[in-house]
């Protein structure tokens, strides 16, 4: 054949190179609570009894919203809740206690177990030709997160950049404030800048839509959780799912640039 097709042969090639590398800048946000796994209300039930067995008999979680919250901000408004001052000392005993309930219940039985299509979609990104790089972005503590994604069969060293409850530099911290943490220590991490349109924010709430948005992400948005598809679809998900089993369908989502 003449030279001509060998060129274009080479041409596809570094032109597949090429894609690979563009691909390769992709940063992945797996939120835990109801979009990797379900822990069965563990969790809240624990927070409740670490706060009976620290402050009050009495102590209520009542009217607490937990979904798309994050931690030091749901942990404050439970000991506001219950007439406890939120100073460092009160949370940071919480957090402990929280935690080593959690701990305790762990060691005896699974507190998570997967929600459908999670355990294929996160080995269907991590095994990608293209590389893209996974992290959780969640208002779980690391601690107690850790403990969920464990429980729930996730290998935690899969999830490499990481933006945990109470990692915004902020006085009042929101979960928005998580994806540019996510971002800088990407950057940090590969030494590389890092476009928002190639980081994916996936969840289960409005709250990582907005968080998303607010911050040029994409958001992939699964109806398992707290919010329904319709109220998902209103928030401005780019796209939404009823579950994670479409793990095909969603790669190539995912994938295109
Ligand atoms: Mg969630």
């Amino acid at each position: 054949m003449p030279p001509v097709t060998r060129n274009k042969h080479f041409l596809f090639l570094i032109a597949d190179e090429l894609t690979d590398c563009i691909h390769s800048a992709m940063l992945i946000l797996f939120d835990i609570d109801m979009t990797l796994l379900s822990s069965n209300h563990i969790g809240v039930t624990c927070l409740r009894d670490a706060g009976r067995l620290l402050f009050a008999p009495d102590f209520t979680i009542e009217g607490i919203v937990f979904g798309g919250g994050i931690d030091p901000n749901i942990l404050r408004d439970m000991l506001t809740l219950n007439k406890v001052e939120p100073t460092k000392t009160n949370v940071d005993a919480l957090r402990s206690s929280y935690h080593q309930m959690l701990i305790e219940i762990a060691n005896d039985r699974a507190v998570a177990e997967a929600l459908p299509g999670a355990h294929d979609l996160v080995n269907a990104t991590a095994t990608h030709h293209s590389q893209p790089t996974l992290g959780l972005l969640t208002g779980n503590y690391q601690e107690t997160g850790t403990i969920k994604v464990v429980s729930a069969g996730f290998d935690p060293s899969l999830f490499t950049i990481n933006a945990w409850g109470d990692c915004s530099p902020h006085a009042e911290p929101k979960r928005s404030h998580l994806p540019p943490v996510a971002i800088e220590r990407y950057q940090a991490v590969k030494n590389t800048t890092l476009d928002p349109q190639s980081v994916i924010v996936i969840g289960d709430t409005i709250h990582d839509i907005s968080c998303a948005k607010e911050n040029g992400c994409r958001s992939l948005a699964v109806a398992t959780g707290h919010d329904d598809f319709g109220t998902l679809v209103r928030a401005g998900a780019d796209l939404v799912v009823d579950d994670l089993t479409q793990t095909g369908e969603l790669i190539e989502w995912m994938m295109k640039t």
